[in-house]
């Protein structure tokens, strides 16, 4: 390595040592003929000292963001001289050398501190940079131990990784547009779920299967939610009683994933300024309840209408001031709205036996007990005017002996939003793709 210490990492027992440090020049402050040149790498900053010398040599080549390699001497600050603002505050490195690894063009295309007046869109343009801020960094960092933590919560619970196709002739509707594109003179689709496949391979022996992985949907809509490809976390379990076995396990995974986030990401949370709130339990409400709710809260919301952002929003308020929960579970969707494959109630062909994730009234997952009688399976498909007979595939699934399932579909990109309380969902991805934006 061309370092021997992160500028994160030197702390005051380094004093006396000679360290070598890489990374980017965050400011330049000189004073007459000496200079302070803070310098930052992923683990922090670091203040490092320039003699006349040096400061002669290269203050007019140590623009920001340029990356510069110091070897220097550590120095113990006196005790009413620690820098509090910054983590490697009671020292500093007195330079002996220093190299121009790599120069940074002027002016940079966007602000690269924390207070950036630059607009979201020419942030994304240049998102390398954009991560450069601590702000960003953080939420990657988030990011990173919420997928690390689902895959050892699902590890944990005995299910099997999956990689199933994204690219695929035809998804089982689901109600999201496909994107098409050409195959070797046939048309395909990009996966805009896993469904068809968590289903097969829970029927195929495996019991209890877990994904995460791109989707993606040709939805035209600009939101704040939504994006054309996005990450998705979807399990799928069998030999359940009902949809409240499924459910179980969701609050299992958020109870788990909150605790971990909050034991390891203590340091991104305290800057991103954001408290995490560990349910104890998740409370449940049909939305038939919700209906109500909503009602006494000036909002009506029709039967058979799936709730929107607005209504979301008003029961995860109401859930808040109730439970102190940040999350709800909404059940029984209205069969209108929910696709061919959920299992309905013996007792109410009108609900289907499905649910709505809701975090911080905003829905980030959707789950269901699935048919997997293939006679019902087969009704329910004519009576959505579905020709079950062209999707073979599917319909082979429920013909050698398929158990009781049910699972759910979450998004990591929601579930990264909700839990960081960003504005925007493009906030929570690295390189947002929506209908405008292909590039980078
Ligand atoms: P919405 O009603 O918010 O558009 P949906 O009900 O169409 O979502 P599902 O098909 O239920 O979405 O997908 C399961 C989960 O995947 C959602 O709860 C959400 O967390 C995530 N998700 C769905 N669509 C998108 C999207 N376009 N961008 C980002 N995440 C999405
Ligand atoms: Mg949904």
């Amino acid at each position: 390595m061309i370092r021997t210490h992160a500028c994160g990492e030197v702390s005051a027992k380094d004093a006396g040592k000679e360290v070598t440090l890489c990374g980017w020049v965050d400011t330049l402050r000189v004073t007459g003929k000496i200079s302070f040149l803070l310098l930052r790498d992923r683990t922090g900053i670091i203040q490092i000292f320039l003699d006349t010398g040096l400061t002669e040599k290269y203050q007019h080549d140590l623009k920001k963001e340029s990356v510069v390699l110091v070897a220097g001497i550590v120095h113990k600050r006196p005790e009413n001289q620690v820098k509090k603002e910054l983590k490697t505050g009671s020292i500093e490195v007195a330079a002996k050398k220093l190299e121009l690894v790599s120069a940074a063009e002027t002016p940079l295309p966007i602000d690269v501190i924390e207070d950036t007046t630059t607009n979201i869109d020419k942030r994304l343009d240049y998102r390398f940079l954009d991560v450069r801020r601590e702000q960003v960094k953080h939420i990657f960092l988030v990011r990173s131990k919420i997928y690390s933590k689902t895959v050892e919560f699902f590890e944990q619970a005995g299910f099997v990784a999956v990689q199933t196709p994204k690219l695929t002739a035809s998804g089982v509707e689901s109600g999201a547009e496909e994107f098409k594109i050409p195959y070797f003179g046939k048309t395909a689709s990009l996966a805009q779920s896993p469904q068809v496949y968590k289903q097969m391979f829970v029927v195929s022996g495996l019991e209890k299967v877990y994904e995460i992985a791109p989707i993606f949907r040709a939805e035209k809509s600009h939101t704040t939610r939504h994006l054309t490809e996005f990450t998705g976390i979807d399990f799928e379990m069998g030999f359940i009683k009902d949809e409240h076995d499924v459910m179980q396990v969701v609050e299992d995974y958020f109870k788990f994933l909150l605790n971990e986030i909050k034991k390891s990401c203590k340091e991104e949370l305290q800057y991103l300024g954001v408290p995490v709130d560990i349910p104890k339990s998740i409370p449940k409400m049909t939305l038939g309840e919700a209906r109500k709710i909503l009602k006494e809260h000036g909002k009506t919301l029709p039967e058979d209408e799936d709730p929107d952002a607005e209504a979301e929003k008003l029961i995860g308020d109401y859930v808040k001031k109730k439970y102190n929960s940040d999350f709800v579970f909404v059940l029984d969707y209205p069969w209108k709205k929910r696709p061919f494959y959920h299992m309905r109630p013996e007792n109410n062909k009108k609900i289907t036996k499905s649910f709505d994730l809701l975090y911080k009234g905003v829905e980030i997952g959707t789950g269901a007990q699935r048919e997997h009688r293939l006679d019902v399976l087969e009704a329910q498909a004519k009576e959505k005017g579905i020709d079950f007979k062209k999707m073979s595939f599917y319909r082979d699934i429920f013909r050698f002996g398929a158990v009781p399932h049910g699972g759910i579909g979450l998004g990591l990109d929601r579930i990264t939003q909700q839990l960081l309380n960003l504005p925007n969902i493009r906030e929570a991805i690295l390189l947002p793709r929506d209908p405008e934006r292909l590039t980078p």
